[in-house]
């Protein structure tokens, strides 16, 4: 019965907007302040060691509109690594608040400074998502998902508590302590991977909990590629609505892109990114509809802006307007990403991550696989190894001893803990040209 009253309670409050005014701009309007603050983007980023000599002889005042973007180079995941740490900030460092870096990533880390101004803006993007999918006061909000470097925990509790929510800073993990919560203090909404999202279900019905019964009316899932049919599975475990979030560290983390609550595409806000849309392969862009890799422009942020970053991410804008009144784009699900990182639980892993400790092993030979499957709801990961003749001679404890140490050097790198499976030399199939490092069968399952 409480059920029902919540969700007759919230349904009034659907449709609802956090910035009406900037959300429904009329496009003339929305490209005139895209191109304006652009300019300002072109002229602070200037003050920057990395694009202080990139952007010579370039004047802001050529940017007449928002397509005269093209004339700036892209800048990539390399970029930023080259630059560590302080390359791209173009604000005194006494300005600078607050450091995140990308998920995953080990040594020269991506890293991402804001300040006062940047965590503003960013918060004010998560309150416009979170209300525009039908969430906000007198909802308590449980964050399910890694705080710290990872954006995705400090940038949803940020904008939830903007909005008014009771917030749970629960993080990820210890799953019969969410569930406790979840149930002692009536969540109504949360945010986790979708992965976590059924494994938290699972776990649920292992305690002999119906997911049905709580009080949970919308989940926000993201950071981590997964389908339509996820999300209905999601929904029908639960009974609750769905949306997705997208967004990456590089461009503050969640809030870039959000669905509302039509469920047709994510709405990327334009009025603090630049979105493109190119063919991977050749840096061409593409038609509207057309899938390809994304490029987005932050031109809302001072501590650290980017230009034209190429996000690495496959997906493609979608035709006409929302019926939800909104004027800013949509985009579709992510596909995949076109480079080779695979993001598993959430993190981002390189193959080359796993290769470096692999080939720190003289014991390992020159070929290995990384295949990922699906174990129940979340990805397993398996590292199959050739090893070399020498180590196949019937001592099981030598064998043993390996398998731990590299399983365990291989979850210090990349936080994830892997299986290791180790094979006689000449098993793995030999690719012509390039070989297959990475077998992902996971939307197979
Ligand atoms: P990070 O920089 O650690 O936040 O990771 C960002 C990456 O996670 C993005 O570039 C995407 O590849 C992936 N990602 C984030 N949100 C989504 C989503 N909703 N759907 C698919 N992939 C996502
Ligand atoms: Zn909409």
């Amino acid at each position: 019965m409480i059920n029902l009253l919540y969700k007759y309670f919230f349904l009034c409050l659907s449709m609802a907007f956090w910035d009406k005014h900037v959300e429904t701009l009329p496009r003339d309007k929305l490209e005139e302040l895209q191109a304006k603050r652009l300019r300002d983007t072109v002229a602070r980023a200037k003050k920057s060691v990395f694009y202080g000599p990139r952007l010579k002889g370039v004047e802001p005042t050529v940017f007449k509109k928002p397509a005269d973007i093209g004339s700036i180079p892209f800048t990539t995941k390399n970029d930023l690594r080259a630059n560590y740490d302080y390359g791209l900030v173009c604000v005194p460092k006494d300005e600078i608040i607050r450091l995140h870096a990308s998920s995953g990533t080990t040594g020269k880390a991506t890293v991402i400074f804001h300040n006062r101004h940047d965590i503003d803006t960013w918060t004010e993007l998560l309150a416009r998502c979170i209300v525009m999918a039908g969430a906000g006061k007198g909802d308590v909000f449980q964050n399910m998902i890694s705080y710290g470097l990872f954006t995705g925990g400090l940038g949803f509790h940020y904008g939830a508590e903007r909005v008014g929510m009771l917030v749970i800073p629960s993080g990820i993990g210890n799953t019969k302590r969410q569930i406790q919560l979840m149930k002692d203090f009536h969540t109504t909404v949360y945010h986790a991977t979708p992965s976590y999202a059924l494994h938290v279900s699972e776990e649920m019905a292992r305690d002999g909990f119906d997911p049905k019964e709580f009080d949970l009316r919308i989940g926000f899932v993201g950071a981590e590629p997964h389908s339509e049919q996820t999300r209905k599975r999601i929904e029908d475990i639960y009974d609750m609505d769905v949306y997705n979030s997208y967004g990456m560290s590089e461009l503050n983390g969640p809030g870039v892109a959000f669905e509302c609550e039509e469920k047709c595409g994510m709405h990327l806000w334009e009025d603090n990114y630049i979105l493109e849309v190119i063919d991977p392969k050749t840096c061409e862009p593409l038609s509207p509809g057309e899938e390809g890799e994304l490029v987005v422009t932050t031109i809302n942020r001072e501590a650290m802006p980017i230009l034209r970053y190429r996000t690495g991410d496959l997906a493609k804008t979608l035709e006409g307007r929302c019926a939800c009144g909104r004027t800013h784009v949509r985009i579709s699900r992510i596909k995949g990403r076109c480079d080779d990182m695979m993001i598993i639980r959430g993190v981002n892993v390189y193959p080359s991550q796993i290769e470096d400790v692999l080939m720190s092993f003289p014991e390992v030979a020159t070929t290995y696989q990384i295949h990922l499957l699906r174990d129940g709801s979340l990805d397993a990961l398996i590292v199959k190894v050739e090893l070399y003749p020498k180590m196949f001679d019937g001592d099981l404890a030598k064998l043993k001893k390996l398998e731990a140490d590299i399983g365990k050097a291989i979850s210090d790198e990349v936080v994830v803990k892997p299986r290791i499976e180790f094979l006689e030399p000449g098993t793995l199939p030999r690719a012509e040209g390039k070989a297959v490092r990475v077998v992902d069968k996971r939307c197979e399952m």
